[in-house]
Parts: C-alpha cells; structure tokens; sequence
C-alpha cells in the first residue's frame, strides 16, 4: 500500500512548492492513474513516492516502509527490491544490447541467475524483442519503451511506476505497451501506477488523480464516493 501525508517538493528560486499532496492512500494491488497538464508535477510525483528525490516535508510509506525517513543508500536498495520503474525518457544504456539492459540492475546488485537470465529473455520475447542482442541504440522508440517495461518486470517488483509509457509511441505501439502493462502486472497482483494522458489507459486503470499546479485537483474515486 502506498500512504503519502503532507508531501511538499520545492525546487529553489520557485516560491509556490511543484508538489502539494496533503493525503493519498492506494491499497496495495491498487491501480492509478496520474493525469495533468504538463508542469503539473507528475514527474516530480514519480520521483518523490519513488524516493528518486528528497521530498521538502512530509511522508511516503509503502506498505509501513517510511521511505523518506531512509538514507539515501537505504531508499536506493528500497526501490531496487520492491519498485519497477519506467521512466519518461526511458533512461536505458546505449552501447548494450537490449537484453543487458534488462538484466543490469539485477546485475549491478548481485550475479545474475540462470532463473533470471531465463525470465529476462521471455519477458522480451513476450514484448515482442525478437533480437534481445540487438544494440539499444538501434530500437525503434516503441521498442525501447518495451525493453524498459520488461527490465522494469524482471524481478517482480510488488510495484511498478511508470511515467507516461506510451507517450512517445503512435497508438498501435502504445496501446501494445499498455497491454503489456495492464497484463504482465495482473498476473502477479502488482500495484500500478502509470502517469498517462491516455483517456483510455486512465479509463482501464479505474482510479485516476488529476495534477494541477503540483495538487490533487480531481480524485475519481472521491468523486464516486461522494
Ligand atoms: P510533463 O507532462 O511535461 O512531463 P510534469 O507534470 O511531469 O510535466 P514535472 O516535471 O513534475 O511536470 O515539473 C513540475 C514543475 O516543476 C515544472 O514547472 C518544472 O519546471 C518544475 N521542476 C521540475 N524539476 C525541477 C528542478 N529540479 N528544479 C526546478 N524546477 C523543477
Ligand atoms: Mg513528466
């Protein structure tokens, strides 16, 4: 479960914080989608419950683990455990096939396995990389963005953030990319959120918060409550 209470993010020079968010519980298992304009603070969002930044006040806890009370080190081992990230630009590594890029972060925390080497190769198969030693540099964007879905799957995370997966790909390869989320996700009872502005992906998720100037200005689940 995700808790966040009082989160504020200021950058310096600005006056108003990018991120005010007094309350937001997700259950665990949860689905969420994050919508708003461009500068609304999604991203910042992203950053702030993945502990990818330091927050300027206030919590965020997943499922008791107050993450923002962590070392940096603490949060970074945190989130390579339990968090599958995509991120907007991606963030893979040119130079390296696709299938080293899935497997680096495994790599980098400890030997890959033979089990994971294995799940590496079907979660690229399963998102259509049909050449896994092909150089990243050489992936269509659409492809890349499902390299970066299955890097963010291989060690089945009980989470997966990911911040507007489909928005650089035309709408055959995104709603592939959505599929592919919505489904590898289901299986394993991860909670999922995805910033989007894709009604339908939104739509699908079940619950969305709208941003505006770094607030929650719409809760759809609040407005079905009421
Ligand atoms: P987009 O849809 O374009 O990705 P977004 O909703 O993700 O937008 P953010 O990237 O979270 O928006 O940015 C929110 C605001 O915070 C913007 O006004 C941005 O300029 C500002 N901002 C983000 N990061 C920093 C930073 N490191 N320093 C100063 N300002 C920042
Ligand atoms: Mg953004």
């Amino acid at each position: 479960a995700l808790d966040v209470s009082d989160l504020k993010m200021h950058f310096p020079g600005l006056a108003a914080p990018v991120l005010a968010i007094d309350r937001l519980h997700l259950p665990a298992g949860g689905r969420l989608a994050i919508t708003g304009a461009s500068g609304s603070g999604k991203s910042t969002f992203v950053n702030a419950i993945t502990g990818l930044e330091n927050v300027t006040d206030g919590t965020v806890s997943w499922s008791g683990t107050e993450i923002t009370r962590l070392s940096t080190g603490r949060r970074d081992a945190f989130r390579a455990r339990n968090i599958g990230l995509v991120m907007q630009d991606f963030h893979l590594f040119p130079g390296l096939s696709a299938f080293e890029n899935v497997v680096l972060p495994v790599r980098l925390a400890q030997r890959l396995l033979s089990a994971e080497r294995e799940r590496a190769l079907k979660l690229l198969a399963v998102t259509g990389i049909a050449r896994p030693q092909q150089k990243i540099e050489t992936l269509s964007r659409g492809e890349m963005q499902r390299v970066a879905v299955a890097r963010a799957l291989l060690s089945r995370p009980g989470v997966i953030v990911a911040d507007e997966p489909t928005a650089s790909l035309d709408r055959q390869a995104g709603n592939e990319v959505a599929e592919l989320l919505l489904q590898l996700s289901a299986e394993e009872g991860t909670t999922l959120i995805v910033v989007t502005h894709d009604a339908a992906l939104a739509e699908r998720l079940g619950r969305r918060i709208n941003l505006a100037s770094g607030r929650i200005e719409e809760d759809s689940q609040e407005v079905a409550a009421q």
